[in-house]
């Protein structure tokens, strides 16, 4: 399959952001959960003026699963998930969000704790994942899609199963190296207490699940 190139300015935001010394590597987490948030509200708002469409708040949660034999971290979420082209533009342009033109006017300033104060978005993964996988299924959509990238490189987008409406995010883990330990974001309590740090971004229940041998 053809890999697709980001945009530009992506693709610079992108490359900075995994070359970056940096700090604070945890808010990739804020990050993907705020996202599964702002997915779910998305639902809850539809139901409002949708009357085919009822939201139970109980079925709509965030989990977080960590395998620590695969060094997996998965992401997944009731919320409205992403068509194809949902998926194209919406992980395939980062300057969207405006974190490029704030990034690049603070650099020089504070290079280290600027991400860790602003909203980085979905990119923040590849802080701590080599390989970033996105299995989404969009609200009314019967085809469900894997967008997939190893960082600056580009990204796949081919047709995928999935039996529930949401998004599937899995992080395999970058590699240990003598500097930079990856491996507490498999734990338990480390992912707890990122949680507990950025719960103001998160308005649903987080399930937890860490699997070993
Ligand atoms: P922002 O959240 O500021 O828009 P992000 O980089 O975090 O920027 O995410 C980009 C876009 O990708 C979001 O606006 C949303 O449309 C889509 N997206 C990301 N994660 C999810 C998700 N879990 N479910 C549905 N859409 C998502
Ligand atoms: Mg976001």
């Amino acid at each position: 399959m053809a890999k697709k190139e980001f945009k530009a300015e992506s693709k610079r935001l992108l490359e900075m952001m995994i070359n970056s010394i940096y700090s604070q590597k945890e808010v990739f987490l804020r990050e993907l959960l705020s996202n599964s948030s702002d997915a779910i509200d998305k639902i809850y708002y539809k139901a409002l003026t949708d009357d085919s469409l009822t939201f139970e708040k109980d079925s709509y949660y965030i989990k977080v699963a960590a395998d620590k034999d695969n060094r997996t971290l998965t992401i997944t979420d009731t919320g409205i998930g992403m068509t194809r082209e949902e998926l194209e533009s919406n992980l395939g342009t980062i300057a969207k969000s405006g974190s490029l033109a704030f990034k690049t006017e603070n650099e020089a300033k504070d290079g280290h704790d600027i991400i860790g104060q602003f909203g980085v978005g979905f990119y923040a993964a590849f802080m701590v994942a080599d390989v970033v996988t996105v299995i989404s299924k969009s609200l009314g959509s019967d085809e469900a899609y894997k967008w997939e990238s190893t960082g600056a490189d580009g990204y796949t987008i081919e047709l995928a199963e999935k039996d529930s409406v949401g998004t599937e995010i899995i992080l395999k883990m970058k590699e240990n190296t003598e500097d930079e330990s990856y491996d507490e974001y498999l734990e338990e309590y480390r992912l707890k207490a990122i949680i507990k740090k950025y719960s103001d971004f998160i308005r649903y229940p987080i399930k937890m699940d860490v699997t070993s041998k």
